[in-house]
C-alpha cells in the first residue's frame, strides 16, 4: 500500500492530486516509514485525501506525524484555504476549539522540591477544579461572559489573575480580534458560564516536569529552561463552550453546503465559504471560544501559582513560575504565507497541529524572535514531552506549522480494554511520578501505551526541518481530570 506515496525524503511522503478524482491539491505527510505504516491502520490518511477536495485550498494538505483519525479531518492535519473565497470547516479545527498547551518555567531544582511533590500535586488538584462538567469558582453573567470572550487573557489581567508578561508570552497575546459572542448560542453560553477556570477530564492535564536534557542552549536560555529544574505544563481548551459552538455550526453548515452547492466526499467535512454570512458567523464564534480557552488556561495558571506558593514559599528559594509560552493546537487563523512565490492570505486550519513560526516573525514575542516560536509537544504522563522551536523551513513548507503531541495509537475503548487503571497507577508511582486522577478508567484511556513514541514524532519534525529541538522534559507529577 506504500505504493500510493511518493517518497520525498526519509520524513516526507506525498500523494499527488491525480490519486483520486476531486482532489484539488497534493497531500504531504510528515512521517518515518514506520509511522506511516502505523498511520495506515486507521482512516487518517484517507481523511486527509478527502480534505484535499475542499474548495479554495492553497499549497498542500499537510499531515503531521502524530496523526490519528478525527471528525472529518485527521488530528494532526493542516489545511490552508484562500481568504476570503475559500471555505472554513469546523471539523478542521475540532470540537475543543483552541485546545492548547501552556508552559511555565522555574529555577526550582528537582532535588529541592522532591520532598514536597506529593503535597504539591495535591495542592494543584485542590486549586484547579477538574472532572467532567465541573463548575469552577468563577460564575459569570451573560454580559460578563461576552466581555471575557472578547478580551481573552486580558480579562484575567483586569481581575488580577494575569501579568503583562503572561500576555506577552501567549499566542496572539491571549486575545484574538474579531470574536463575536453574539454568534454564540444560548446553550453554549450556558455551558461556558460555569466552566471557566476548570480543567475538564480525559486528555487534559496539569503536569510538573523536569528539564531532562537541553539540545539548544541559546533557545533554552531565552525561555528560562534550566537543566534539572521544574516546569509546569497545562493542557486544556474551551470546555463545553467550544464543544457546543462546534456542534452548533456543524449542524448549521449542513444547510450552507447545500446552499452553496459544495460537493463533499464525507458529510463530516461540512464547511461554508469564509466570505458567506455563515462562514463569518462561525469565524466570530470560533474566535470567542479561542479567547475563552486562552483565558481558561490563564486562570488555571493563576491557580497553579497559588498552589506553588502555598506549598513551596518559605521552603524552596525562587519558587516562582514564569510563562514560557501558550499555544493553540485546534484553531483556524487568517495568515499571509508565501505560496509559489506570491504572498497569499489564507485561513490556516490547524487541528492537532500548532503554529511553528520561524525566527524573525513579528507574530512572536520579541524575546523569541532570534530563536523562533516555542512549540510545545506533550508526550504522555509516563514518557517525555518536548519543547521545540519553529524554523524558516516550516514557514516555507508547512504554513508555519508542526506537530502537537505524540498522537494516539489506541482508541479510548481499546486502551480501557488493554490497560488496568490501578496497575498503571502503581507503575507510574514506582517510576516516581506523583499522580492525582479523577477516575481509574479515565486514567487507563490515557495510558502511555495508548500513544505513539513522542521521541519518534519529534525526530520526524526535526528531520523534516519544520521544528528544532530545544529541550526534553520528563514528568514527575500529574493531575488528570
Ligand atoms: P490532544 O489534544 O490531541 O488530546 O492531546 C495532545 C497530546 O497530549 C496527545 O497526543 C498526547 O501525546 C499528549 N498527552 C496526553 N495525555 C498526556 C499526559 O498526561 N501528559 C503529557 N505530558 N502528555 C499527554
Ligand atoms: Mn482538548
Ligand atoms: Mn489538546
Amino acid at each position: 500500500t506504500l505504493q500510493i506515496f511518493q517518497k520525498v525524503s526519509d520524513y516526507e511522503w506525498e500523494i499527488p492530486p491525480t490519486f483520486r478524482s476531486g482532489m484539488r491539491v497534493p497531500v504531504r505527510i510528515f512521517a518515518t516509514r514506520r509511522l506511516l505504516e502505523k498511520a495506515l491502520q486507521d482512516a487518517s490518511i484517507e481523511q486527509a485525501v478527502n480534505v484535499a477536495t475542499l474548495p479554495g485550498l492553497v499549497g498542500r494538505v499537510l499531515v503531521m506525524p502524530d496523526m490519528h483519525q478525527g471528525y472529518g479531518f485527521p488530528i494532526g492535519g493542516v489545511a490552508a484555504t484562500r481568504y476570503p473565497e475559500g471555505v472554513i470547516s469546523p471539523g478542521g479545527i475540532g470540537y475543543d476549539i483552541n485546545c492548547g498547551v501552556r508552559l511555565l518555567s522555574s529555577a526550582i531544582p528537582y532535588e529541592a522540591v522532591e520532598p514536597y511533590l506529593d503535597t504539591l500535586v495535591a495542592a494543584l488538584d485542590h486549586h484547579c477544579p477538574s472532572g467532567v462538567g465541573t463548575h469552577g469558582a468563577i460564575r459569570l453573567s451573560d454580559k460578563e461572559l461576552d466581555q471575557a470572550c472578547r478580551l481573552g487573557s486580558r480579562w484575567a489581567l483586569k481581575q488580577g489573575m494575569a501579568s503583562e508578561q503572561d500576555l506577552e508570552f501567549t499566542e496572539e497575546n491571549g486575545c484574538i480580534e474579531g470574536a463575536a459572542p453574539e454568534k454564540v448560542s444560548a446553550r453554549a453560553k450556558e455551558r461556558g458560564r460555569e466552566q471557566l477556570g476548570t480543567l475538564g477530564a480525559g486528555n487534559h492535564f496539569l503536569e510538573v516536569e523536569v528539564v531532562d536534557q537541553i539540545f539548544d542552549a541559546e533557545a533554552a536560555n531565552a525561555m528560562g529552561l534550566f537543566e534539572g529544574c521544574l516546569v509546569l505544563s497545562i493542557h486544556c481548551g474551551s470546555r463545553g463552550f467550544g464543544h457546543q459552538i462546534c456542534s452548533d455550526y456543524v449542524q448549521e453548515f449542513q444547510g450552507a453546503v447545500r446552499r452553496y452547492g459544495i460537493q463533499l466526499p464525507d458529510r463530516e467535512l461540512v464547511c461554508a465559504p469564509l466570505d458567506s454570512p455563515e462562514g463569518q458567523a462561525y469565524l466570530g464564534a470560533m474566535r470567542a471560544a479561542a479567547n475563552y480557552a486562552f483565558l481558561n488556561r490563564q486562570i488555571l495558571a493563576h491557580h497553579a501559582r497559588q498552589a506553588f506558593e502555598e506549598v513551596l514559599s518559605g521552603k524552596v528559594k525562587n519558587w516562582h513560575l514564569r510563562q514560557v509560552y501558550d499555544i493553540a493546537h485546534n484553531i483556524g487563523k487568517i495568515e499571509t504565507h508565501e505560496v509559489d512565490g506570491k504572498q497569499v492570505k489564507v485561513c490556516v486550519h490547524r487541528k492537532g497541529a500548532t503554529r511553528a513560526f520561524g525566527p524573525g516573525s513579528p507574530a512572536i514575542p520579541a524575546a523569541y524572535r532570534p530563536i523562533g516560536q516555542p512549540v510545545l509537544v506533550p508526550g504522555s504522563m509516563g514518557t517525555a514531552s518536548w519543547v521545540l522551536v519553529g524554523t524558516e523551513t516550516s514557514m516555507r513548507i508547512s504554513f508555519g506549522s508542526s506537530c502537537h503531541g505524540a498522537g494516539r495509537v489506541m482508541s479510548r475503548n481499546e486502551a480501557k480494554r488493554q490497560v488496568r487503571g490501578e496497575h498503571l497507577r502503581k507503575e507510574l508511582e514506582a517510576d516516581g511520578i506523583h499522580l492525582r486522577a479523577g477516575s481509574l478508567s479515565g486514567l487507563a484511556e490515557e495510558a502511555p501505551q495508548a500513544y505513539k513514541d513522542v521521541d519518534a514524532v519529534v525526530e520526524t519534525v526535526s528531520g523534516a526541518g519544520i521544528a528544532r529541538k530545544v529541550a526534553r522534559l520528563r514528568p514527575v507529577a500529574v493531575v488528570k481530570g
